[in-house]
């Protein structure tokens, strides 16, 4: 019997990871076993999970995550494909609890799937989330080609250059993504470095922040948000190029128009068009 049977609760957020993991794949945002997802899922554990019995040896975080002690969390395993995950999100995922002190955990369910390398940095922005009281539970990162694309260009990583552009392609740029995209330097993947940034880039208030010449690292209330958000804006990037291949620079809403949509909306960063 796995641990999604007779949790309905549970099951249904599962589902919606593999969902989402089927996104990213048919969008050509996961190659091989690019991407990671880690959910918080602590609010569908019950007592009977909680007394499962661990499947193997506790393994160090390699960090020190005071707020998730006595959490719970899906993660996708390591070297394993979004596209896989799709189909099956637990031989391809795991279910892990945080230990008593904080700084190991150990797995649950269903099978024992090593997760992600980029556990320590996921679980340091959940551990970060946590102490800012933020009601995110999922955080995604994954490769959207014409996101990534744009960091190859210095006139695009400037501080909010992207997000004006991405927001003046269509309105709904700005109603659903407004915290808009912060850029991250590169830095090695699955660096503490790049947590570190990661973290610090989120906490400028962001949901979404570029990984320079990588992919995105999107934060959310739940994994399908996070995809939305990402999935926004890359489908303005996707308008900017086209009216580039048609041989001439869009002219982008004007301010007043996206004033307009931050004042009817209530969005925040009302003064940043
Ligand atoms: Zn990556």
């Amino acid at each position: 019997m796995g641990i999604l049977d007779n949790r309905p609760a549970l099951k249904a957020g599962i589902d919606r990871i593999a969902e989402v993991a089927g996104y990213l794949w048919e969008k050509g945002w996961a190659e091989r076993n690019g991407g990671n997802i880690t959910v918080n899922i602590t609010e569908h554990v019950d007592d009977v999970m909680r007394s499962l019995p661990a499947l193997g040896a506790p393994r160090p975080i390699g960090k020190v995550l005071p707020r998730l002690e006595g959490c719970w969390f899906y993660c996708k395993g390591t070297q394993k494909r979004m596209r896989d995950l799709a189909r099956a999100p637990m031989a391809n995922g795991s279910i892990i609890r945080i230990l008593p002190g904080a700084a190991s955990y150990e797995i649950v369910a269903d099978a024992l799937v090593a997760p992600t390398s980029e556990l320590p940095s996921h679980l340091a922005v959940h551990d970060y989330l946590l102490a800012k009281g933020s009601p995110y539970r999922a955080s995604l990162h994954t490769h959207p080609i014409e996101l990534v694309a744009l960091t190859h260009s210095r006139r695009w990583l400037e501080k909010d250059v992207a997000t004006r552009m991405l927001w003046s392609m269509i309105p709904e740029t700005k109603a659903f993504c407004p915290r808009g995209l912060g850029m991250v330097p590169y830095l090695l993947p699955s660096s503490v470095e790049l947590a570190d940034a990661t973290i610090r880039a989120i906490d400028g208030d962001y949901d979404v922040v570029m990984w320079e010449k990588h992919g995105v690292f999107a934060v959310d209330v739940d994994i399908m948000s996070a995809f939305d958000q990402v999935d926004v804006l890359n489908k303005a990037a996707q308008i900017y190029i086209a009216a580039r291949s048609m041989g001439f620079e869009p002219e982008g809403m004007s301010e007043a128009q996206m004033q307009e949509i931050s004042a009817v909306f209530g969005l925040p960063k009302q003064g940043l068009f």
